[in-house]
């Protein structure tokens, strides 16, 4: 019996009948949404901002260099892009790099059917429109519906969503083929690759959330990476720095920016010296929380092994992911029985998020929820996303927590999986 860490026994009232087992009764406690705290050394270096008050990314006292810039300079060395731009949000990064490509109002853009509602949006909030890319049973962008649609745009935005990355050769292929451009959005990427290519750095530009539920927390914020010299510059004016750009230390040189900056609007949504100041150890320990963040996926994927009617996500050798989630399927089953199998993981404290809900709740919508889109229906992705089940795995879990996850899972899904092969 648990005893340890987060593990609780609920009080049995009435004696057990027929088989019932102990472990039936465990039950989780911890929060699938309580991050860790952000580390000392950036409580530390967010003080310091406090303390001088120059918390804007172009308020600087003589000689010193802002923390957006040296967070921008760090980024572009740890990826191994040439430029970087720190900005307020993911989402904010996305819609900038779409604008710095050139993406204009009318305009049909590729993306993913499974993915996250800021993504679409951030195709929306330009007057531009969606195309949405089917999903496969492995969770990454389908190649074939790309190489049908390849002509129904000159802009992909990829999506990694929940950090599953498709093969990246072949869809660079397809894309390089058709002259379609590729924006990443690596929300739930930064820290992996493919074939140690880091993701972000296969399209022109690479965009990546610090938002508190991806791989580095400053509440908000997102960082944009690229090697296009005209195309980053167009971001940085875009972002807000004014005439400022020779701030920055991850930027193309000033000569670049001698026509753009007349050309680009400012459409403020600037990085700060706060928020950069805790982000920078958080990317340094990056490698670090990876492995963290892994363990506990492979303790969870482990646990739920051979369990009859549920389907784990197979992923290549070629990828190399940060699991800060974990997704499985559980393929072709009655809606009533995935919503039941949630419903108990609920109660022993595993909150399931299900992709295939008849009405899209909290995080989870899908192509045909954001009706401010045509959504023409995707029949083979309807299928996967109906028997997707989602989790986070806060590094507040420990390996026995997530031990503990998987037993309950399995259990549960093991329960509803029986009662319906015993009423057939
Ligand atoms: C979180 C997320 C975003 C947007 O990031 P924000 O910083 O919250 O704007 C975009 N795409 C995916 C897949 C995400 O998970």
């Amino acid at each position: 019996m648990e005893t340890r860490g987060r593990a609780t026994c609920a009080p049995l009232t009435a004696a057990p009948r027929g088989n019932t087992l102990p472990s039936m009764s465990e039950r989780f406690t911890g929060s699938f949404t309580q991050q860790e705290p952000i580390p000392e050394e950036g409580i530390a270096a967010a003080l310091a901002v406090l303390r001088h008050g120059r918390l804007h990314r172009y308020n600087t006292a003589p000689g010193e260099v802002a923390e957006a810039a040296l967070l921008e300079e760090e980024f572009a060395a740890q990826t191994g892009a040439r430029y970087c731009l720190a900005v307020a949000s993911g989402g904010y990064a996305l819609a900038t790099a779409l604008r710095a490509v050139g993406v204009k109002p009318g305009d049909r853009v590729l993306t993913n059917a499974f993915t996250l509602a800021p993504v679409p949006g951030a195709i929306a909030g330009l007057g531009a429109v969606p195309v949405y890319v089917g999903v496969t049973a492995g969770l990454v962008i389908d190649l074939d519906d790309l190489a049908a649609k390849a002509d129904q745009a000159q802009v992909l935005l990829l999506s990694h969503m929940r950090g599953h990355v498709c093969d990246m050769d072949a869809l660079m292929a397809i894309c390089d083929r058709a002259g379609i451009t590729v924006i990443e959005d690596c929300a739930h990427t930064m820290g992996a690759s493919w074939r140690g290519t880091p993701a972000g750095r296969f399209g022109r530009f690479g965009a990546f959330s610090t938002q508190t539920y991806k791989h580095v927390n400053s509440g908000e914020g997102g960082l944009l990476i690229s090697d296009d010299a005209e195309a980053m510059a167009r971001a940085i004016m875009l972002s807000g720095s004014y005439m400022l750009y020779e701030r920055h230390r991850a930027a193309p040189p000033p000569e670049t920016f001698a026509q753009i900056r007349y050309e680009t609007p400012n459409i403020s949504g600037r990085m700060d010296n706060l928020r950069a100041a805790i982000l920078r150890p958080q990317l340094r320990a990056l490698a670090i929380q990876a492995d963290r963040w892994n363990a506990r996926y492979r303790i969870v994927e482990a646990g739920l092994r051979d369990t009859p009617g549920l389907t784990l996500v197979t992923r290549p050798a070629e990828e190399d992911y940060v699991a800060s989630s974990f997704q499985f399927l559980l393929l072709d089953w009655d809606g009533s029985q995935v919503a039941e199998v949630v419903a108990r993981c609920a109660a022993r404290g595993v909150e399931l998020k299900w992709f295939g809900a008849a009405e899209p709740v909290g995080f989870t919508s899908r192509y045909d929820s954001w009706r401010y889109a045509p959504h023409p229906a995707m029949p083979a992705s309807d299928r996967v996303l109906a028997g997707i089940l989602d989790m986070r795995l806060p590094l507040t879990f420990s390996e026995e927590d997530c031990a503990l996850i998987a037993r309950i899972i399995r259990a549960e899904v093991s329960a509803v999986w029986q009662a319906r092969a015993a009423a057939e």
